[in-house]
């Protein structure tokens, strides 16, 4: 027998219209290429989208199309969210950091028939316009008029300016209702290892990840709300924050390319921001522009912090210096990209000082409507006992099945779990934390070393700024770890010393065999450390040894 409850798609144009008319006067702030600051409303925001779907009819725009986008946080960038998808078609956020030859295999492998870029990509566009012109028409500079930079496209493109589109238009369009299975957004996830894969996330998806991202223990959005999301739009939809923010009619504000840490403590204290979610380079960026000029932020009680572990000197600085609690979050593009999120159940809510944070460290509890499971090399399960660790598996309805042009279920094993790639323990009250990406684990001796574990302890030695543990092959061992390091400025780094730090932190044998001090170490166009790059370099470093 079915429920007799009315059945309704969930869209992503349902998001919007329900900010218009119930958060009619809610804010949305920008901060603009051109560095002035623009203000409207959810009502505002809502109108423009339709007025933008008018405008993308006119230039042949249609259901499933793929939109693509290179731009940073902003409302135009906002009105290409709801417009593309409220429409039927796809609105594909590009990473402009990415090599531009990642850039234009991506935009023909999506096949975006319209890139809309910001101005300060105008350069990126022209380099790669002969490359992309197998499939994009139309190139919409995401400015005015007054603003419009050069760009040399390739024969059969067009280039437009957004606003010129936007007077042409009109706003006379009905967000249509369709299968709330429709794809709705694309994100090429960066590409540690091989080429972008592309996760194709649905409305249906989209909805129920804004539902449960806005949950107490997560995001916790209120109307009252005004949040900052630094992540970029282009990285996972802002970790969802640009749907959450309409579901609940926060206030969203937004930094544009204004990322540094004096330009972000001004724009948190003029907008009054009270939440702001973001990797741990930019928070770090922002604690020592704090510290050095001596501001404070008035008004910001949470930072959220995912993309990369969290240091514990970054928990302990805000907490004991500022008074801000930085809540530390997992996830990955193929997962929209919630996973878990680490707010404290009844046990761990009196934690305080070194325990607490110790605590805060951990990437957190999975949240409702998705789970989780660690399993050992076997694909055997293992138990939650906070020791075991092994490769991290999850579903659920907002977890990719395939990437872009694979069959459904083809990102799954037989059970339907989608494998991260993460390995990973889990405590008995369900709070997990990563121990290291699988292709960076050790293997020693059958035995498995975290890596990571290895290179929090080497950046506590004084010296060290930035370390980076490696599975070198060894003749006797399998694998053992080979520890890379850089100094801070003006300083030199003694080797021995560095490994003194580890007496008495881990197991003799996760000892690294050797430390080498190098000048830099590579990192992805998302800024984590990019280990492939050491590995082919390093992997036959201890194949010399006797053993
Ligand atoms: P990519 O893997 O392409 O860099 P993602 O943003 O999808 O792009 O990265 C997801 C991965 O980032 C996770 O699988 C995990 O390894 C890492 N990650 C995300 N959040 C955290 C966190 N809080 N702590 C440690 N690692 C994290």
């Amino acid at each position: 027998m079915l429920g007799l409850m009315q059945s309704q798609n969930l869209l992503i144009s349902g998001l919007l219209k329900h900010a218009a008319r119930n958060h009619a006067a809610g804010q949305i702030v920008s901060r603009t290429h051109e560095g002035t600051t623009h203000r409207y409303t959810w009502a505002e925001s809502e109108r423009r989208a339709r007025r933008l779907v008018r405008a993308l009819q006119r230039l042949g725009v249609r259901e499933s199309d793929r939109l693509g986008t290179l731009a940073m946080n902003g409302y135009r960038h906002l009105e290409v969210y709801y417009a593309a998808p409220g429409m039927g078609a796809i609105c594909h956020t590009i990473n402009p950091r990415l090599h531009p030859d990642d850039i234009d295999y991506i935009v023909n492998h999506a096949g975006d028939r319209v890139l809309f870029a910001d101005p300060g990509f105008a350069s990126l566009v022209s380099t790669i316009a002969d490359a992309i012109k197998g499939c994009v028409r139309d190139v919409v500079i995401l400015t005015d008029a007054a603003n419009m930079p050069d760009v040399t496209l390739a024969p059969g493109m067009t280039l437009h300016c957004y606003e010129t589109l936007m007077d042409t238009a009109d706003e006379d369009y009905a967000w249509p209702d369709f299968d709330e299975n429709t794809a709705s957004a694309l994100c090429y996830t960066s590409g540690t290892t091989g080429r972008p894969k592309g996760v194709l996330y649905s409305h249906r998806s989209t909805v129920l990840h804004a539902y449960a991202g806005a949950l107490p223990d997560l995001f916790c959005n209120k109307a009252t709300d005004r949040i900052l999301p630094v992540v970029p739009m282009f990285h996972v939809n802002a970790w969802g924050i640009p749907y959450g923010c309409a579901l609940t009619g926060s206030a969203l504000v937004m930094p544009g390319r204004h990322m540094d840490g004096a330009s972000l403590a001004n724009m948190m204290n003029d907008e009054r921001v009270n939440m702001t979610a973001g990797v741990p380079t930019i928070w770090l960026g922002l604690l020592q522009h704090l510290r050095a000029s001596g501001d404070r932020l008035t008004t910001v009680k949470r930072i959220v912090t995912g993309g990369s572990a969290a240091p514990p000197m970054l928990i302990e600085a805000f907490r004991d210096e500022y008074g801000i609690r930085v809540e530390h979050a997992w996830g990955m593009t193929e997962m929209s990209p919630l996973g878990t999120y680490n707010s404290p159940k009844v046990a761990q809510a009196g934690l305080e000082g070194a325990a607490a944070v110790k605590h805060m460290l951990k990437q957190g509890r999975i949240g409702p409507g998705i789970d989780m499971k660690i399993v050992d090399g076997e694909g055997k399960e293992l138990p939650w006992d906070g020791v075991a660790f092994g490769d991290l598996k999850v579903r659920g309805p907002w977890i990719a099945s395939a990437y872009f042009g694979d069959e459904p279920g083809a990102a799954l094993d037989q059970n339907g779990w989608f494998a991260t790639g993460d390995v990973s323990t889990i405590d008995p009250e369900g709070f997990m934390e990563i121990t290291d990406r699988s292709k960076d684990v050790i293997k020693s001796g059958g035995e498995w070393i975290s890596s990571i574990a290895l290179e929090n302890i080497a950046v506590s030695h004084p010296d060290v700024a930035e370390a980076a543990v490696i599975a070198a092959r060894h003749p006797k061992w399998d694998e053992r770890p080979l520890l890379l390091v850089t100094a801070k400025p003006g300083h030199t780094i003694d080797p021995a010393s560095v490994l003194k730090v580890y007496e008495g932190q881990i197991a003799k044998w996760w000892l690294p065999d050797e430390v080498l001090v190098v000048e830099e170490l590579p990192h992805t166009a998302t800024g984590k450390l990019q280990k492939t790059t050491l590995r082919i370099k390093y992997k036959d470093h201890y194949m010399g040894a006797a053993g």
